[in-house]
C-alpha cells in the first residue's frame, strides 16, 4: 500500500504521519484552485525530505563560515546557474549582467532582504494597494513594510479595474520614492514593466518587480519577462514555478553585493540548503519543454474558466484573464465571497475569499473570490473540466446552505479526480 512518506514516520510519530495521510488524500480529491498553490513533482518533494537539512551554510559558496562545504557549494551553485539560464532566455540584455541569490526563505523575506538593501526606516516606497491586487509586503500598514517606511500606495482605475499607469506617475512625481514596486497577488491581467521602469527613472527610483505568482508563466515567456529592465526582481518558488516553498532574487549585477549582504547577514541566518536542492530541481524542470506547454495550458485553462464562468452569469474584474487567475465579484449573485468560498470548499472546490477593486465590505468578509488554474492544470485537466467546474460553482453559489447540492458536488469532484494523478502525491 502506497503512503504519502515513508515508514520512519508511522513509526516515529504515527499522529503527524495521519495528518500527512489526510492532506495527501485531500489534496487528490479536491479541485485546488488556490492561485497561489500547486502541486510540486516527487523529485522537488525528494530533494525537501534530503539530508541537506541537516547542513549549516552561513554566507556564499567559496565564501562560508562553516567547515565543509564541498557540496553545498555546488548545489547552490548549480541553483544558481539554472536560474540563470531559466530566466535569462527571456531577459532584457545579456545573461552576464543577471545576478541571482536564491538563499531567501519565501517571497516575503526576499522582499525585506529589498529594503534592507536599498532603504533606510522612513523612507518612501510605492507598491499596489492590498485592496486593488497587491501585496502585503509591498507597503501596506499591517507589515513591516507600512510600519518601517513611509509607504505611498496606487491603485487601479475605477472604470476598467486595470493599473493605472498615469496615476503611478502622478504620485511618483509627487512623493518621490525610493524604491517603487510593480508586483500583484491578486490581478488578472499583464504587467508592463516598462512602462514602470520610465517612472522609476523619472524619479530616480529603485525598480522592483515581485514575480511571485508569475514566475512559471514568466519563465515559460507566456508573460513578458521584467529580468533586465528591473533593478531587482523578487519571487517565489512555488506558485507557477512549481518548485517548493522558497524564494529567489534576480537582480542586476550593479547591486549584487547589497542584495547579497541583505539576504544574509540582514535578515536570514544559514540558507536552507534542501530547499536550494529542490529550486535546482524545479529550475531543470521549468527548463523542459513540456513546462512551457504547461504554463501555456494554465492562461488557457484560465480564460476557459472564466468564460464558462462569465457564461453563467459570473462578473469577472476587468472582465477576463491574461494569465493564471480569475477574481470574481460575487455582488450580483447577492452572496458575500467568505459564503461561497466555504460552501465551496465543503464541495471540494477549494478557493479563497477576496477582496475586488473598491470592494464596499471589509477584507475579512469581501465580496468576491480569487481563483487560479496552476494545480488543476498540473494534473493535466483542460477545458472540459473547466466548464465542469463553472457548472459546479453556478450550482452550488446559487444554494450555498443545501447540504445535499454540496455532497452531490463532493461526491462529482472526489470521483473527477480520481482519473486525473497529481504530481507528488502517492494515493
Ligand atoms: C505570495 C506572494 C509573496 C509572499 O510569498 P510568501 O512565500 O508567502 O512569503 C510576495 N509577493 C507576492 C506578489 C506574492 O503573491
Amino acid at each position: 500500500m502506497n503512503h504519502a512518506t515513508d515508514e520512519a514516520l508511522a513509526q516515529v510519530d504515527p499522529e503527524i504521519f495521519r495528518l500527512i495521510e489526510a492532506e495527501n488524500r485531500r489534496e487528490h480529491e479536491s479541485l485546488r484552485l488556490i492561485a497561489s498553490e500547486n502541486y510540486a513533482s516527487r523529485a522537488v518533494m525528494e530533494a525537501t525530505g534530503s539530508c541537506l537539512t541537516n547542513k549549516y551554510s552561513e554566507g556564499y559558496a567559496k565564501k562560508r563560515y562553516y567547515e565543509g562545504q564541498a557540496v553545498i557549494d555546488e548545489v547552490e551553485e548549480l541553483a544558481i546557474a539554472r536560474l540563470k539560464a531559466l530566466f535569462g532566455a527571456t531577459a532584457h540584455g545579456s545573461v552576464d549582467d543577471i545576478h541571482v541569490n536564491v538563499q531567501p526563505y519565501s517571497g516575503s523575506p526576499a522582499n525585506l532582504a529589498v529594503y534592507l538593501a536599498f532603504l533606510n526606516a522612513g523612507d518612501t516606497v510605492m507598491g499596489l494597494g492590498l485592496a486593488a491586487g497587491g501585496h502585503l509586503t509591498h507597503g501596506h500598514n499591517v507589515s513591516i513594510s507600512g510600519r518601517y517606511f513611509n509607504s505611498v500606495p496606487y491603485g487601479v482605475r475605477r472604470d476598467d479595474h486595470r493599473i493605472d499607469v498615469d496615476e503611478v506617475r502622478r504620485l511618483a512625481k509627487e512623493h518621490r520614492p525610493k524604491l517603487l514596486w510593480c508586483g500583484t497577488t491578486a490581478y488578472p491581467r499583464t504587467l508592463d514593466f516598462k512602462a514602470f521602469r520610465e517612472i522609476a527613472d523619472e524619479v530616480g527610483a529603485i525598480l522592483a518587480v515581485d514575480i511571485a505568482h508569475i514566475a512559471g508563466l514568466v519563465a515559460a515567456g507566456v508573460h513578458p519577462s521584467p529580468v533586465g529592465i528591473a533593478d531587482v526582481v523578487t519571487s517565489t518558488t512555488h506558485k507557477t514555478l512549481r518548485g517548493p516553498r522558497g524564494g529567489m532574487i534576480l537582480c542586476k549585477k550593479e547591486h549584487a553585493a547589497k542584495i547579497d549582504r541583505a539576504v544574509f547577514p540582514g535578515v536570514q541566518g544559514g540558507p536552507h540548503n534542501h530547499t536550494t536542492a529542490a529550486i535546482a530541481v524545479a529550475a531543470h524542470e521549468a527548463s523542459t519543454p513540456a513546462f512551457k506547454e504547461y504554463a501555456k495550458a494554465i492562461v488557457e485553462n484560465a480564460k476557459a474558466l472564466g468564460e464558462a464562468l462569465a457564461a453563467r452569469g459570473f462578473s469577472l474584474v476587468t472582465g477576463g484573464t491574461d494569465n493564471h487567475l480569475l477574481l470574481v465579484d460575487l455582488t450580483n449573485k447577492t452572496i458575500p465571497g467568505k459564503v461561497a468560498s466555504k460552501a465551496l470548499d465543503q464541495a471540494n472546490i477549494v478557493l479563497n475569499y477576496n477582496a475586488v477593486p473598491f470592494d464596499p465590505r471589509k477584507p475579512f468578509d469581501p465580496s468576491g473570490i480569487r481563483l487560479g488554474t496552476p494545480s488543476v492544470t498540473s494534473r493535466k485537466m483542460g477545458k472540459d473540466v473547466m466548464v465542469k467546474l463553472a457548472d459546479w460553482m453556478e450550482y452550488v453559489v446559487a444554494a450555498p446552505e443545501e447540504k445535499a447540492r454540496i455532497e452531490k458536488v463532493a461526491a462529482e469532484v472526489r470521483e473527477l479526480c480520481d482519473g486525473y494523478p497529481a504530481p507528488g502525491l502517492r494515493v
